[in-house]
């Protein structure tokens, strides 16, 4: 799988006229001395790109398109912070995250940021920072159209169940169902065809990636029972980068206010999932 990409300065003429005047394509016109000198947004703003980890495979959120960009809510939202930085979209390097490789591609530098339905929590906060979040989602569980015996995660007690190494959901049925034959792949897209032939139970993982498997799955799959945890969705940066996630959370309530984040939910995740409002941001202290 190509795991890095980046648009071909196609029209770059055009986007540079537009972004001088910060014309009407979402790219801000700043200068990097706008930025605290030394600062990461400094730094990305001078360079004027930025790389960013997303999923590839996870439709309404980040999904490669057949152009070899992703898209959906994730990518839309990575997209606005790049042009906060001047950075316009043909500037932005998109680098597959799987669950389990997010952490270290922060910790390592491969990435500026990451954006990929990733879940604010404290073993993670060990290694690195979020800003957020930017929306709060649930674990699910998924199966074939016809199955009625799954409805509680107890349920899942004996069956097979699929999910991804490094995510949560995983980790909740470890923990929380431990006589669950749990079966762990690299991305969730590998668990489709084995709950498909009935190799696997039950797909496990938050509500709004499983709805968009459903909704592609021309009635073959179905969300059983309601969300169970909560899955506050961050966006990953260094740890110690205080100031870049204070920035990124000074965006967030910039385009919570000034209607962009629901334009970016309601033409990606909004066309399948109900309507939705931004939650507050959490402007926790680093321990
Ligand atoms: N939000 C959960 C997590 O960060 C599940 C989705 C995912 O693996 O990206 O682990």
């Amino acid at each position: 799988m190509i795991s890095k990409m980046k648009l071909a300065a196609l029209g770059a003429a055009a986007a540079i006229t537009l972004s001088a005047c910060g014309g009407g394509d979402g790219v801000a016109d700043v200068d990097p001395g706008d930025f605290p000198e030394g600062s990461t947004m400094a730094r990305l703003a001078d360079a004027g790109e930025i790389t960013i980890g997303t999923k590839f495979d996870q439709p309404l959120f980040g999904l490669l398109a057949p152009n070899g960009v992703p898209e959906g809510f994730d990518v839309a939202i990575a997209t606005i912070i790049a042009g906060e930085l001047g950075i316009p979209p043909e500037n932005i390097t998109w680098v597959e995250t799987v669950s389990a490789n997010r952490e270290p591609f922060i910790t390592g530098g491969q990435v500026d940021m990451v954006v990929a339905t990733y879940t604010i929590n404290d073993t993670r906060k060990e290694l690195i920072s979020f800003a957020g979040p930017y929306y709060n989602a649930g674990q699910a569980m998924m199966v074939l159209a016809d199955n009625d015996s799954v409805n509680v995660p107890e349920d899942m007690s004996g069956l097979s169940v699929c999910s991804v190494e490094g995510s949560t959901p995983a980790e909740y049925v470890r923990t929380n169902i431990p006589d669950a034959n749990l079966v762990l792949f690299g991305a969730y897209t590998d668990c489709l065809e084995p709950l498909r032939n009935g190799q696997v139970d039950v797909l496990t993982t938050d509500n709004v990636i499983l709805a968009g498997y459903v909704d592609e799955s021309d009635g073959a799959f179905k969300i059983a029972g309601e969300p169970f945890t909560e899955e506050p969705y961050g966006i990953g940066v260094t740890r110690t980068d205080t100031e870049f996630r204070n920035w990124i959370n000074d965006v967030l309530e910039k385009i919570y206010e000034d209607g962009r984040w629901l334009e970016a939910w309601n033409s990606t995740a909004g066309t399948v999932l109900p309507e939705a409002s931004p939650p507050a941001v959490d402007r926790y202290e680093v321990g």
